[in-house]
């Protein structure tokens, strides 16, 4: 018998030992389940975006080729909406890509990435995979926001607005935590399309600020995997070195870049989510729920007294709606709910309606 171990076996210890990452449940394209649980956006993107890929896909010879290794018309595009030069941007395979060169960048094996809890549980993952110590602070202490120590950290992950409970952090509040840092500080602004404020008027003060977007809610298009950092020039050439050479295909530049131009659609419909958001708040908290005030597409609400969130999950489920029970202590008591349609929506009341048997 040989005594060699099997091929798993080698893995790294770190790989062995972890659970590994379970985004939210993706039903197949073409079924009937209303979609609430990972935060798209309910439109479709742009026409302009449809346009662009289908003359991308009408010339094959395009698709022989490499596209671009830099996404150099992309990131101009993004440098142009938000004012600062196309240096000052990198492009990723989604945000998620961009988190993940930011620790391979700036996090060396065992030293420290912070983050509150709760925030987005990608965070943990990728720090164990680069080798680094996950360090998990409390968001609130004493009712008020937890103002950390932020000694020893390389790098911290600050949602804003928070996911999953969809407040923002001001920019006082996020200028004052990069002041004190001693490394870098990234700001995970995926849904900050649908706040009042944003950090990116700290970019130019801040030089060890990164900001990360994605094109995945806002602009509806989760599928093309595209996202978004801006930092300062010299930060974002050391991130330049760390991503692969190839890593936006054609298709998610073409298309990322014609979303980017029409800021004309992207007003339009978030300016609908954020109404439909105040609808569904309005409603719920009318039906006893308690729903914290949200910058986001998402709110999360604790149903009203005597109902148990993991009962109202199933029930919904059992309804053909789907949207997020967090099995974690300190967010098991709600429902994050993402903003649909007001047809979502409707549907998505007389369901709940009926689970706490309200005429
Ligand atoms: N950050 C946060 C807070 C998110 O919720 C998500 C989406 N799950 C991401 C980043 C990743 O977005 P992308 O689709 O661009 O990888």
């Amino acid at each position: 018998m040989s005594l060699k171990k099997s091929g798993a076996d080698y893995a790294r210890r770190e790989i062995l030992q972890m659970a590994g990452y379970v985004p939210g449940r993706q039903p197949s394209p073409g079924s009937k389940i209303v979609k609430l649980n990972t935060n798209e956006s309910p439109f479709p993107p742009s026409p302009a975006v449809t346009r662009a890929l289908a003359q991308v896909l009408a010339e094959s010879d395009l698709l022989r080729r490499y596209p671009d290794p830099q996404s150099l018309e992309l990131r101009r595009v993004a440098a142009e909406i938000v004012g600062c030069s196309a240096d000052q941007v990198i492009a990723g395979n989604g945000s998620d890509e961009l988190l993940r060169i930011l620790l391979d960048t700036f996090v060396e094996e065992g030293e420290e990435v912070a983050f509150f809890s709760p925030s987005y549980s990608l965070y943990p993952v990728l720090t164990r995979l680069r080798g680094g110590s996950v360090k998990v602070l409390p968001l609130f202490q004493d009712g008020s926001l937890y103002q950390p120590q932020l000694d020893g950290i390389k790098l911290f992950f600050l949602t804003s607005p928070n996911a999953p409970l969809g407040f923002s952090f001001s920019n006082d509040y996020i200028r004052q935590m990069a002041e004190t840092l001693d490394g870098i500080l990234v700001v995970d602004e995926a849904y900050a399309d649908f706040a009042l404020e944003n950090a990116l008027p700290l970019l130019d003060e801040l030089d060890n600020l990164v900001i990360l977007r994605t094109l995945s809610k806002s602009y509806g298009l989760a599928s093309l995997r595209v996202g978004l950092g801006f930092a300062g020039a010299s930060l974002i050439k050391e991130l330049d070195k760390v991503r692969d050479s190839y890593n936006l295909d054609r298709l998610a530049q073409i298309g990322a870049q014609a979303a980017l131009e029409d800021q004309a659609y992207l007003q339009k419909t978030v300016a609908l989510v954020i109404q439909e958001r105040q609808h569904l708040t309005e409603t719920l908290s009318e039906l006893g729920f308690t729903v914290e005030p949200s910058q986001t597409n998402f709110i999360f609400v604790t149903p009203p007294d005597g109902y148990k969130a993991a009962e109202l999950y199933s029930g919904l489920e059992k309804a053909g709606i789907l949207v997020r029970y967090f099995n974690d202590p300190q967010l098991s008591h709600g429902l994050r709910i993402t903003v649909g349609t007001r047809a979502e929506m409707d549907q998505l009341i007389i369901v709940i309606k009926k689970l706490l048997e309200i005429k």
